[in-house]
């Protein structure tokens, strides 16, 4: 998971306040110093830590904290509403030209993801915000790229314009937003040409085509598990080109989480987005407080209940909930639940938005193996109408049979019957112990 080694540090070095009555400018101190080393080993940028560390530290020390009381709640609430305040504050939100189409130009070096998120982005554009957007490939020097959009639009059944890769990059910008004025194109989103390195050629041409089609939003992708270089392109795109905006892309991978922590203190540049896998749904908006209250254990329940909301019916929901008070929950519904989950993102990703999941024992290591849950729903689906419905009816022979179906061993089979069980049990148990509560009952 992004973000661990930070998170674990700044959350064990704020946990020694959390309850103390009295802080001292000594013990805010010891934590500075602490909190000093953390970000520093998490990658982010000497400059930024020590501008972050100074102003925590003057608020920190202030007489409102020192003479509340609950003082150390108070200078963790310090440090998160400065970690928020170091990735921009307010989320920042995609342009809308006053008169269609908006132009978005995406640059950014060779692999950092450029073209992936391209797709990503008008697919997001399309599906939340019912935007028609046209796709153009103007990346001609790395080779592939222009069939790789060309597949991506396909997959996503988007037009994507392209000219091959003989025609300037700026002729193929130009001819394109044309067409989605005819077309009636709503956003053109312009996959420009990446280099290896920064160097002044790429610079030229991206100059040219921002010159000619006016953008209202100049994104540039880099690479999360870069770290500063993430930080230094940044910092040189937008000297030379002014950006509007930042996607920092494979969030998904153990990034220490230096980049999005010093890329807008460095160019005053905010993130706009995040990448988060491989698929064309991997993408989410990003939030700078959130982002601040994943990091210090406090979980991202708001992104959480969004994903939710998305996807799962509520109609369903209200089904599920009487099937597990009056116990009647089946393995069928079982299999529909985790459909249900697994639409809204990979399980881990799902599981480091809950409060204080990097705290819980067990869950620490749980590395969510995706096949796993194959192999799960792949054995439910061995069983008859009967077995689901009834699963006690299942003897050694049907589970012989059902293991055999589901190409998995007997005591896999054996180990989701008992965990099915154990799930019924303690859904009794919590029925019961609701209804205690409503008769007045004190709880155990
Ligand atoms: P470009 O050269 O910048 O256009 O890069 P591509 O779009 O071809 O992406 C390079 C590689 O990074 C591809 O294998 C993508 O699938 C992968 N990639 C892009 N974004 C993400 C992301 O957010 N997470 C992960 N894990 N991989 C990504």
């Amino acid at each position: 998971m992004a973000f661990e080694g930070l998170a674990d540090r700044l959350q064990s070095t704020l946990q020694k306040l959390k309850g103390k009555g009295k802080v001292t400018e000594a013990d805010v101190k010891e934590m500075m110093r602490e909190v000093r080393l953390a970000l520093l080993e998490a990658d982010v940028n000497f400059k930024v830590v020590k501008d972050f560390i100074k102003r925590v530290s003057e608020r920190a020390v202030g007489q409102d904290v020192l003479k509340s009381l609950t003082p150390g709640q108070q200078v963790i609430k310090v440090v998160q509403e400065e970690l928020t305040a170091l990735m921009g504050g307010e989320q920042s939100k995609i342009a809308v030209a006053p008169k269609a189409p908006t132009v978005i130009m995406m640059v950014g070096l060779q692999g950092a993801g450029k073209t992936t998120t391209t797709g990503k982005l008008a697919n997001l554009l399309r599906k939340k915000h019912n935007r028609n957007p046209l796709l153009v490939a103007a990346d001609v020097y790395r080779p592939a790229a222009i069939k790789q959009l060309e597949t991506l639009g396909k997959q996503l059944s988007m037009s994507v314009f392209s000219l091959g890769d003989q025609v300037s990059p700026v002729e193929i910008a130009k001819q394109a937003i044309a067409y989605a004025k005819e077309e009636h194109h709503d956003y053109v989103l312009i996959d420009t040409a990446g280099r290896l390195h920064v160097d002044e050629n790429l610079m030229e041409e991206l100059e040219q085509i921002k010159e000619l089609t006016n953008p209202h939003e100049i994104f540039l992708v880099v690479d999360a598990m870069t770290g500063q270089d993430a930080v230094n392109v940044a910092d040189s795109f937008n000297k030379q080109l002014g950006l509007t905006g930042v996607v920092l892309t494979k969030l998904d991978g153990d990034t220490r989480g230096g980049a999005a922590l010093s890329i807008r203190a460095v160019t005053n540049t905010p993130i706009k987005f995040v990448g988060l896998g491989e698929k064309m749904d991997a993408i989410d908006a990003f939030h700078p407080e959130r982002m601040a209250s994943r990091i210090l254990g406090m979980g991202d329940v708001l992104t959480l209940i969004e994903k939710a909301q998305a996807n799962v019916d509520e109609e369903k929901a209200k089904e599920l909930e009487a099937k597990l008070r009056t116990q009647s929950f089946t393995f069928d519904d079982f299999l529909e639940q985790l459909a249900q989950v697994r639409q809204m993102g990979p399980l881990d990703e799902l599981i480091g938005m809950l409060p204080g999941a990097n705290k819980m024992k067990g869950l620490k290591n749980l590395q969510v193996d995706e096949k796993q849950i194959s192999h799960v729903e792949a054995i439910i689906r061995s069983m008859t109408k009967a077995e689901k419905t009834n699963p006690e009816i299942i003897n050694a022979s049907r589970r012989k049979r059902i293991a055999k179906g589901s190409g998995r061993s007997v005591q896999e089979v054996n180990r989701l019957l008992k965990q099915f069980e154990d799930m019924k049990k303690m859904m009794k148990q919590m029925t019961n112990m609701s209804k205690g509560k409503k008769k007045g009952m004190k709880l155990p």
